[in-house]
């Protein structure tokens, strides 16, 4: 059934995180958007998942995780390899770049959130599988609403929501959404 569609936009929510058994949903994911046009957009913090094998490039991660640091106070906006220790501007201990930090500084996925919005510009009128895992709706406005509003615009795309306590469908998209109310990652790890 997945052979059918030309792209894939993946949302992963918090199901995922910090899931010892995500690798293998990865790899079920894997199987389905290799080689094909996918973008993901994933709200875990973990980073597992530029371990395990997608195009670094069509990955985005808005909330941040531990892969760079930033200035605790913002001093710059600027985005730090992990191993460095401190802020070359103002001395202070560098803290991981994510929204647990008071001044979190954007800069760090902001560029891929750009190629994000262009690439979903570039879904209307094509055949768009729209898949939705494991999201919550404690950030709906990076996920939950932009998919449905895509699928709900573009009259060629399919959602599927995987969501073990909230896969409910809005009556606007019921034609061209469907929901499964299952664990997202053993759903991926069955595909
Ligand atoms: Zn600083």
């Amino acid at each position: 059934m997945f052979d059918e569609y030309d792209m894939f936009l993946i949302g992963i929510g918090e199901e995922f995180e910090e899931k010892e058994n995500a690798s293998k949903a990865y790899e079920g994911l894997k199987k389905i958007i290799d080689g094909k046009n996918y973008f993901i957009v994933s709200l875990c913090m973990d980073d597992r998942i530029y371990d395990a094998g997608f195009d670094e490039g069509r990955i985005v991660t808005p909330l941040g995780g531990k892969r760079f640091k930033q200035c605790p106070d913002a001093c710059t906006h600027d985005i730090y390899e992990s191993s460095k220790l401190v802020c070359p501007n103002c001395g202070k201990e560098l803290v991981f770049n994510n929204i647990l930090q008071e001044n979190y500084v954007e800069e760090g996925y902001l560029p891929q959130w750009e190629k994000h919005k262009k690439w979903i510009s570039g879904t209307l009128n094509h055949k768009l599988l729209v898949l939705e895992l494991g999201v919550s709706l404690r950030f709906p406005q990076i996920i939950r609403w932009p998919f449905e509003r895509i699928t709900m615009i573009n009259e060629k795309s399919h959602m599927i929501r995987v969501n073990e306590t909230i896969p409910q469908i809005n009556a606007e998209i019921s034609e061209r959404a469907e929901s499964v109310r299952q664990s997202s990652v053993e759903w991926a790890t069955l595909l």
